[in-house]
């Protein structure tokens, strides 16, 4: 008898995330089925995955036409989609906040790369999914690293999330400054989407992902500390109360965590192509982070203090400023100082609902690009 396939769709198929999970699961074929496939503008790329790949939907900012594949009219059509297993929701974004939702009230599994997802609405997305016995399992590396370390989350005192510092980290503050976008867009040890390797240079992903843990751990912000570990071997750690660390170490590559989210609680050899070696590392390096130089994770951790909409603005006010540094509209460091200005202005709505969510994420960017359009 022919074996169940974990039935999975991939939302942001052509992304950096996406396409690296569907090299996953052409490495474990006899796993999976691709119910549906959905990108954005990348239009030319999501036809060949849809070729290649059969799944029976797609969906596509503009419509998409493919033999045998019915093109769905929005992503919220996939996640409602009670044939998946699971949901790999890896768009860039906001956008990823409803089709999380609707995944979660049809009861369907998550495999969460979409960090804005929890950093917008973490307390609903995490309480619906308790409520509807849902899983979110982690793809961001180092919250999938403390999700491996975790035995019993009642005996950990807190979790340590590694950095890599990015390409900023030992150059000074007046480099930063003078930063162009080429040189903030060149990660030493990541190729990611252009928002988040921004964020990874202004290390406000960190701070992002300072949220996230909170959010999928339950810790408190004190709770939470960084650690810059340039080599990006150590993916993040846990203390337990008796003093003992547990750390997950492994290559940097994302393989490894999109397919540990999507196979989860399996394990298989997969995708893997090398074997791990202490000697062939042989160091690993770890220091403080520098807060003047990276002030971002400070005002994420601000911002998670505040709590309920605060960290809706910050999402939204960094997002739009990663924007305008793209647009060649500010500076590198004029990142930091229009989020901070928004968040200082912004009144926080405590315990938000969805569409209070949306509508202080549609005002902050408004007032955002207002601010910026003056800066010049
Ligand atoms: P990319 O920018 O590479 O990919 C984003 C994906 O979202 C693309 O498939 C894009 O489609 C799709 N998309 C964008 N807008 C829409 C839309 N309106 N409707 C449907 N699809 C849309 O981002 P990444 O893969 O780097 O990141 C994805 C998420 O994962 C982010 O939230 C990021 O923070 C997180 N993450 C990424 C990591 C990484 O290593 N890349 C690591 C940890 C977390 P198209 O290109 O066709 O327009
Ligand atoms: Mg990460």
């Amino acid at each position: 008898m022919e074996k169940a396939k974990r039935k999975i769709s991939i939302i942001g198929s052509t992304g950096s995330i996406g396409t690296q999970a569907l090299e996953v699961i052409e490495k474990l074929q006899d796993e999976f089925e691709i119910v549906a496939l959905a990108g954005g503008s990348n239009v030319d790329l999501l036809k060949i995955q849809v070729e290649k790949f059969k799944p029976k939907f797609v969906y596509a900012s503009k419509p998409i036409f493919v033999d045998g594949v019915e093109c769905v009219s929005s992503l919220e059509d996939i996640c409602s989609n009670k044939a998946n297993d699971i949901i790999l929701v890896a768009v860039s974004g906001k956008i990823g906040l409803r089709p999380t939702l609707t995944a979660i009230e049809n009861g369907i599994d998550i495999a969460l790369a979409n960090k804005e997802t929890l950093v917008m609405a973490g307390d609903i997305v995490m309480n619906r999914a308790k409520a509807k016995g849902v899983n979110i399992i982690p793809v961001d590396s180092e919250h999938c690293a403390i999700h491996q370390c975790i035995k019993d989350i009642s005996q950990v005192e807190k979790l340590i999330i590694t950095a890599s510092g990015g390409p900023f980290l030992h150059k000074t503050v007046d480099d930063m400054k003078a930063a162009t976008v080429e040189q903030a867009l060149a990660h030493p040890r990541w190729h990611m989407g252009k928002k988040i390797t921004v964020d990874s240079a202004t290390l406000m992903n960190k701070g992002l992902e300072i949220i996230e843990a909170h959010h999928l751990f339950g810790f408190d912000y004190d709770k939470i500390d960084v650690v810059v570990h340039p080599q990006s071997i150590v993916h993040s750690a846990i203390e337990y109360v008796d003093g003992s660390v547990i750390a997950q170490l492994g290559l940097p590559s994302m393989h490894i965590p999109i397919q540990y989210a999507i196979t989860y609680p399996k394990r298989f050899e997969g995708i893997k192509s090398k074997s791990f070696s202490f000697a062939d590392i042989a160091r690993l390096d770890f220091e403080k982070p520098d807060f003047e130089k990276f002030p971002c994770v400070k005002l994420a951790y601000e911002a998670g203090r505040i709590g309920g909409t605060a960290t809706v603005c910050l999402n939204a006010a960094n997002e739009e400023a990663v924007f305008a540094f793209l647009d060649g509209k500010i500076k590198l460091f004029n990142i930091y100082e229009v989020t901070q200005e928004m968040l200082s202005r912004h009144n926080a709505i405590k315990n938000p609902s969805i569409d209070e969510i949306f509508e202080t994420d549609e005002k902050v960017r408004n007032l955002t690009r207002d601010y910026i359009s003056k800066l010049a």
